[in-house]
């Protein structure tokens, strides 16, 4: 089988194809050029080009999906080589800038959220990768390559800044090394130039990956799926809750090394009657004092299936002044996509419904 060509750094390239600098010059046209075939990489021999030809593959994703939404959100699936499915998401989101002097500044940037497994191995009660238990990691080249097809899909220049959120399919913490290394491919300056305060990893929390991520001193931001207050019903929702209580992952939290301009964002999922009361807001101002933090309301997004509900919006926004006029910076998560169904997981539901392929 071929290797995957941006499974590797480009020191590693520079290690296997000789003279060294060749694997600048390939960065060049894979980063920068979006090039898909080796043929167009002109300024290289054509032996090399046919060397290469043969022993990587540009292209370890194939694009079998693609859904516009009303609100100019697109989501991709993408066949992996053993035709396995993921899903990826190029979102036009608005930005906050902190400044020095206290004040935000807003912007319009484009967000791509991706996937770092097939399922999930976390099983939490209301996530429909969840539904398909958990059938492989991702290496880091079909990590980046999500990003890379997108990118080329709709033109994106290459030093069009882009935001990266790790908030697709599966827990990237239970893929550690290859998100790791994946970061890092995206920061190459000689590469996508995506700088690690521009990548923000979601978890689940799995605190002591918490911990090592941090000890890795990548400069990545994090998010912490939260979704519950206190440990009953985190439990329910989360069973990894027994294995990681909400203590650990706030202890883990604070010592995790945080970019002077941002803030650890925690993702509270509003599902209603649930989670969505007054009384978890409290704790929640309760259980985040001292931190850094930003709080995120996402909207549940129902599914066929499920007896969760969409919270009612006047609960969202309760909720959501509570904690800022206490000084809680707190977003509500727009409903991005919702007519595509933009959670994660539930595109390649529907093409598994369609197509009635199963895994
Ligand atoms: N495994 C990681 C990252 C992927 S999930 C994590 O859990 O953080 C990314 C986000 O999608 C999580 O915050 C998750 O709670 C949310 N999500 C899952 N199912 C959802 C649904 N039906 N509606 C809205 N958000 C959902
Ligand atoms: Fe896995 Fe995240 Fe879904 Fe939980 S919400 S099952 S951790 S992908």
């Amino acid at each position: 089988m071929k290797k995957i060509l941006q499974d590797y750094s480009k020191e590693e390239l520079a290690d296997m194809i000789k003279p060294s600098f060749r694997a600048k010059q390939i960065y060049n046209w894979v980063y920068h050029k979006y090039a898909s075939d080796f043929d167009e990489m002109q300024n290289l021999p054509k032996a090399m080009r046919l060397e290469l030809e043969e022993k990587f593959t540009l292209t370890p994703l194939k694009t079998v999906l693609v859904q516009d939404s009303i609100d100019g959100s697109r989501k991709y699936l993408f066949e992996l080589y053993d035709g396995h499915t993921v899903e990826a998401v190029l979102l036009l989101m608005r930005e906050e800038q902190y400044h020095d002097d206290g004040s935000v500044k807003h912007q319009r940037r484009y967000t791509v959220c991706i996937s770092s497994q097939v399922g999930c191995k976390v099983g939490c009660a209301f996530c429909l990768t969840a539904k398909g238990g958990f059938i492989r990691n991702l290496t880091a080249g079909e990590i980046v390559s999500q990003l890379l097809m997108i990118k080329k899909d709709n033109e994106i220049d290459a030093n069009r800044r882009v935001n990266i959120v790790y908030m697709g399919m599966g827990e990237p913490l239970d893929n550690l090394d290859n998100v790791a290394k994946a970061i890092k491919i995206f920061a190459d300056p000689e590469g996508m130039a995506i700088a690690p305060h521009r990548q923000t990893v979601s978890t689940s929390g799995l605190s002591s990956k918490i911990e090592k991520l941090g000890k890795m001193e990548l400069g990545i931001n994090l998010a912490i799926s939260l979704h519950a207050v206190d440990d009953a019903l985190r439990e329910q929702l989360m069973p990894i809750n027994k294995a990681y209580n909400i203590e650990s992952i706030i202890a883990a939290v604070k010592r995790f090394p945080v970019n002077d301009r941002k803030r650890v964002m925690f993702e509270y999922l509003v599902i209603k009657d649930v989670n969505d009361d007054i009384s978890a807001a409290k704790k929640l101002l309760k259980l985040l004092d001292g931190i850094k933090a930003k709080v995120n309301l996402i909207y549940f997004n129902p599914y066929g299936g499920t007896d969760f509900k969409r919270p009612e919006e006047k609960d969202m926004i309760k909720f959501q002044d509570y904690l800022t006029q206490r000084g809680l910076l707190c977003t509500i998560r727009e409903s991005k996509g919702l007519d595509i169904s933009a959670a994660c997981g539930q595109l390649r539901e529907q093409e598994r419904k369609d197509t009635d392929a199963g895994y």
